[in-house]
């Protein structure tokens, strides 16, 4: 165990005043092995302190660090981390609520990855949920990503778990220990394939129909390459899904049916994220920007370009800044996006 002295002081209600500054204080806790004390959790948030889905990724940090934790329980929002070493191992980690097991992912895969060692992880929750990146964008955007870095790293999906039922599961594989290059995604490419899904679980096909038809209207995707899924989970579910494929990488933007929300609104969602995105010629979309910031922080080094950058990266950005000898330095471009380099402090 450190010496308390040491310990990070972060105030909870900074920026985006969310998760996400938990969630980064327990990895880069875990990574560098600095203790920290975390007040005002979650202070901007309509329900603010730990709900099950954060006191899931504390535990699930504790558990693969051997930390010695005060707070961690329901609603507080005081929290004192102090982390022991990391092991890899066989873990399984449920939210017992339908709160996003991908964010509880997120805690915990530094840490693993970056120690020697095979690492195998059943999450059990929220899958498919709001405000939370979907099981795909994981699958299929962030982490192959990381593999592109050096990481060895694979998830799959079990079953889909949607709020407020849950009951979802993933599991991901992760080899520690690899060493990682330095990330670059600067330049998407041309579009090379566009692609919707509408998944559907106990609920009509023509909720998934109507969706469709906006999507296809508004982004002309290609008939063949819309799909509605009827998926298997405890409870009803919709997730509306829209892959943007390029030469240098892969975006997923989601939306997800709510109660008095309309198919069309739903679509229009993702269809407004979408032709964001589109409307320049940046790589990185706003989610992913966010996420990617711990890979070249633990790095020191890499670059993304990204068009406009949110609350969540100004913030996270930060929280970095105070585990680790980084600075990110973001650059206005000719073409209207920011360029976010890392580089030791
Ligand atoms: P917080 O609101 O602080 O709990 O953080 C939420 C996290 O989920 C951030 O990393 C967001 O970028 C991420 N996120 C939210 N919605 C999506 C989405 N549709 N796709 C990918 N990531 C998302």
């Amino acid at each position: 165990m450190r010496d308390a002295k040491d310990r990070i002081e972060i105030d909870g209600s900074q920026g985006e005043g969310g998760g996400q500054i938990l969630r980064s204080a327990l990895t880069l806790s875990l990574v560098t092995g600095k203790p920290f004390r975390l007040h005002q959790i979650r202070a901007r948030r309509i329900k603010p302190g730990l709900l099950r889905q954060h006191l899931t990724a504390v535990r699930a940090a504790t558990t693969v660090g051997a930390a010695e934790v005060v707070g961690d329980e329901l609603g507080s929002k005081d929290l004192i981390f102090t982390p022991g070493n990391v092991t890899h191992g066989d873990y399984t980690f449920a939210v017992g609520s339908a709160g996003s097991v991908t964010l509880v992912l997120q805690t915990v895969l530094w840490p693993l990855l970056l120690v020697p060692g095979k690492s195998t992880l059943r999450f059990e929750g929220g899958t498919h949920n709001p405000m939370a990146p979907p099981f795909e964008f994981i699958a299929e955007v962030f982490l192959p990503l990381l593999q592109r870095m050096g990481a060895k790293v694979e998830a799959n999906l079990v079953r889909h778990g949607f709020y407020p039922a849950g009951g979802g599961c993933f599991t991901v594989t992760i080899e520690g220990g690899h060493p990682l290059r330095p990330l670059e995604v600067v330049e998407r490419g041309g579009v090379v394939r566009r692609r919707a899904r509408a998944l559907l679980s106990h609920l009509p096909k023509s909720i998934g129909d109507r969706e469709l038809r906006v999507v296809r209207n508004e982004l002309g995707i290609d008939r063949d390459e819309i799909r509605v899924v009827d998926v298997d989970s405890v409870g009803p579910g919709n997730a509306l899904l829209v892959w943007v494929e390029s030469e240098h990488c892969t975006e997923v933007f989601a939306a997800f049916g709510e109660r008095r929300i309309s198919a069309e609104q739903v679509a229009a969602r993702v269809v407004s994220e979408v032709k964001h995105y589109m409307s320049h010629d940046a790589p990185v979309g706003p989610h992913l920007a966010d996420q990617l910031l711990i890979p070249l922080a633990l790095v020191g080094n890499g670059t993304f370009r990204s068009h406009s950058l949110t609350e969540h990266t100004n913030t996270n950005m930060k929280i970095l800044g105070r585990f680790l000898p980084v600075q990110f330095e973001v650059t206005a471009d000719r073409r209207g996006s920011s360029r976010v380099d890392a580089k030791p402090a």
